[in-house]
């Protein structure tokens, strides 16, 4: 890379808004021949169930499984992979898990009611779902602390059964997450991946349950199936690229900040790293720390890719022309890395997670401070909130009429229901009027 391969734009200029725009470009690949292999997979899972599954298990992950007992798995070989990770990682993933339980624990909605001066009583009652399905994914790489982040907020909300999926390819798991999996709680496992995981969890088959919710980040097969499933089951999000955006005001390490960009760029090559800053200087500095530190990364050519097809250094005029700024990309994750974050806080419209102080780097937010990490991406924050407890939560509204409740609302619903031409529902109301 060369410092010519990032590309600087200052907000000042003319054509600013057009080359945002431009910064700001991505669409999501539909690709015909995922879509009509999905549905196959889909369609044939909901009619055949484990045998499709076996199936598909077999080819794409390698493995020569001959009845569906081989992928599920019960909680003792959970516990056993606890016993064989060693005590570092251990104790990383129960503080974690530990951290993330009770940042949830403060976002458990309550039931609510009140009651009217005729004793008509009104509220919310909260429920758990049922079931949830967690996807993990496990076909290149191995995602523990997607495990703790889909998990223990499902379990926070009551969810009554978790269960897990996830590929082992050629019968291979990954002991940490399986470690995680112990640790976050969850009830059930199924080694198994891709659209027929996704399937068996929407439609159910001889043994595994079908559930209420699918929650959990995968490649193009696991997200055109949960796009396809959604309306039969609930999902959380498509989530696109990831990204960051750093609002400095040019006193913080340069190399701090340029690690921060790089700790979005190392994800995958769309993924989008932005700095906005109102010193040239600093800018220049953050440039220079870019091109040194990605030398060292063992990702770099990941890194390399994503900082020249999507990343941007852009000098604004303000603190206050970035929080615009920064508004208008509703960024997934944000960092304020200034003297008093506190002051811009207010300002701040829409982002997935907002990171405050210069010592709070991105990272922490990704694996231990508590807050969930999956969040909402491709400016998607203007009208969406990080996965949580209250995703995995119903509301039922709660109506009970009092005789004098009835016989009051009942003449309003007449009038509206006469008016709207259903007689039947005017008469159904009419019956609780007293005469
Ligand atoms: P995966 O578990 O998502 O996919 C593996 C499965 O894909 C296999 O089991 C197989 O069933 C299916 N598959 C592969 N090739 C196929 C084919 N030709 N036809 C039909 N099905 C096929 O694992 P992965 O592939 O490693 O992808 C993980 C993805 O999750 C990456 O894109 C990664 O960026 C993303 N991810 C995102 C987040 C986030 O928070 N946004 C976190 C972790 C991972």
């Amino acid at each position: 890379m060369n410092s010519k391969s990032i590309r600087r734009l200052r907000a000042a200029d003319k054509t600013f808004d057009k080359q945002l725009e431009q910064l700001l470009a991505w669409e999501a690949v539909a690709n015909k021949e995922v879509e009509d292999t999905v549905a196959e997979i889909l369609q044939q899972v909901r009619s055949r169930g484990d045998a499709a599954v076996i199936e598909y298990t077999n080819r794409f992950d390698r493995r020569e499984i001959a009845q569906a007992e081989e992928f599920a798995l019960g909680p003792e070989v959970l516990v056993e992979a606890l016993g064989r990770i060693g005590a570092e990682e251990r104790d990383a993933l129960e503080v974690a898990a530990q951290r993330v339980r009770e940042y949830h624990e403060h976002q458990r909605q309550e039931s609510w009611r009140y009651t009217e001066a005729d004793g008509t009583v009104l509220g919310q009652q909260i429920t758990p779902m049922e079931r949830v399905g967690i996807y993990v994914p496990g076909g290149k790489a191995s995602y523990p602390s997607s495990v703790l982040m889909n998990a223990i907020p499902a379990k926070v909300a009551g969810v009554d059964s978790v269960m897990m999926v996830v590929p082992a390819p050629e019968g291979e798991l990954n002991d940490l997450v399986l470690a995680a999996a112990a640790i976050a709680g969850v009830d059930r496992l199924y080694t198994i991946g891709g659209a027929q995981a996704v399937a068996a969890l929407a439609y159910g088959t001889e043994t595994i349950p079908a559930v209420d919710k699918i929650v959990g980040p995968g490649n193009i097969f696991v997200a055109t199936a949960k796009r396809a499933v959604f309306g039969h089951v609930a999902i959380d999000m498509i989530a696109g690229p990831s990204e960051i955006l750093v609002i400095c005001d040019g006193v913080t390490e340069p190399d701090w900040i340029a690690m921060d960009l790089l700790s979005q760029a190392e994800h995958d090559e769309q993924a989008q790293s932005i700095l906005l800053c109102p010193d040239e200087e600093f800018i220049d500095a953050v440039e220079v720390s870019l091109q040194r530190l990605l030398a060292e990364l063992p990702r770099a050519h990941i890194a390399a890719k994503s900082l020249a097809d999507r990343a941007a250094l852009i000098q604004v005029d303000s603190l206050e022309q970035a929080l615009e700024i920064s508004n208008r990309i509703a960024p997934e994750h944000l960092e304020v890395s200034v003297a008093e974050p506190e002051l811009l806080l207010p300002k701040i419209r829409n982002a997935g997670a907002i990171f405050l102080g210069r010592y709070t780097a991105e990272a922490l937010g990704d694996y231990c401070a508590g807050p969930n990490h999956v969040l909402p991406t491709s400016g998607t924050a203007r009208f969406s909130s990080p996965l949580g407890v209250y995703d995995f939560q119903k509301r039922s509204s709660i109506i009970y009429c009092s005789p004098e409740g009835a016989d009051k609302l009942g003449r309003v619903a007449m009038t509206l229901a006469r008016g709207e031409g259903l007689e039947a529902h005017a008469r159904s109301a009419a019956f609780r009027v007293k005469r």
